[in-house]
């Protein structure tokens, strides 16, 4: 499932394809009728919040995108003159710049388990719901920390929890516990506003990392071996996600695979002892 930093990079990738100018909008999939209301508008920006994606139109008008597990972009940069590649497949949305004098842009939406136009008072409803962002800067993290310190919920769900926080998926997740030696089955309660405010600050960079490339890299250079992660040589490394049954970069036993809430969860029990207060 894609994680915040992949929907602000969206969102600022969108914003400079398309800001400032009318764009054409259609579904060549038959399944978002309502892009007749937003094609031919002026394009205000796009925005991001947690995995939550928004195309902001004139007229007080919203396209809220929300990916969910498979969903995607493909982008085409156009030529001059030339017509956009035919939609192949099921592309729920396309939005494509104004022709002009040079290259446009077309962007094909696939997959996703939302997309619809809402009013802008809806974008709100949306963000009021969701907990504080790291990847916004004016997010206020101790609205994440009053709920983590009374739950007796494991640390390593809360985390997970988009009305907690936002835009955090299992890799972020299981990364960031491990870079603190938090066990991820220790109780909200249990964890110290110190080791919250240390996973906050550390969320905040690890993500800002992922918007500017595109991929999640929270290995440290000097655990960096230069193996060939499990996904292939074209994966980042990193230190726990997907690593089951492989040696700890940092203490060489064994990463293990549990459950978690009905989510896989990846962890080293060693770094990541029980440590209660
Ligand atoms: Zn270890």
């Amino acid at each position: 499932m894609p994680e915040g930093h992949t929907l602000h990079r969206l969102a600022r990738l969108h914003s400079e394809y398309f800001a400032g100018g009318p764009v054409r909008v259609s579904s060549p999939q038959g399944r978002f009728a309502d892009h007749v209301v937003v094609d031919g508008r002026h394009f205000d920006h796009a925005t991001a919040v947690g995995k939550h994606l928004f195309h902001h139109y004139e007229g007080g008008l919203a396209v809220h995108v929300h990916l969910g597990l498979y969903g995607f972009f493909d982008t085409h940069l156009v030529p001059p003159g030339e017509e956009p590649p035919a939609p192949v497949g099921q592309v729920r949305m396309r939005v494509g710049a104004a022709a002009g004098d040079g290259p446009v842009y077309y962007v094909d939406l696939r997959g996703p388990t939302r997309c619809e136009v809402i009013a802008e008072a809806e974008v709100v409803d949306v963000r009021d719901r969701l907990g504080p962002d790291p990847l916004d800067p004016d997010a206020d993290p101790g609205r994440a920390w009053a709920r983590i310190t009374r739950s007796a919920r494991p640390i390593g769900a809360l985390l997970m929890d988009q009305k907690v926080l936002a835009g955090v998926g299992n890799v972020y997740r299981a990364e960031v516990l491990f870079r603190h030696g938090i066990d991820p089955f220790r109780a909200g309660s249990r964890v110290t506003e110190g080791e919250f405010r240390a996973i906050w600050d550390d969320l905040v960079q690890l993500m800002e990392v992922g918007v500017e490339t595109g991929a999640i890299h929270t290995i440290r250079p000097e655990h960096d071996h230069g193996d060939v992660p499990r996904r292939g040589a074209d994966r980042p490394r990193n230190y726990v996600y997907q690593r089951d049954g492989w040696q700890c970069r940092v203490c060489r036993d064994e990463i293990v695979l549990q459950t978690l809430e009905a989510r896989t969860l990846f962890w080293c029990p060693t770094c990541q002892p029980e440590r209660p207060r």
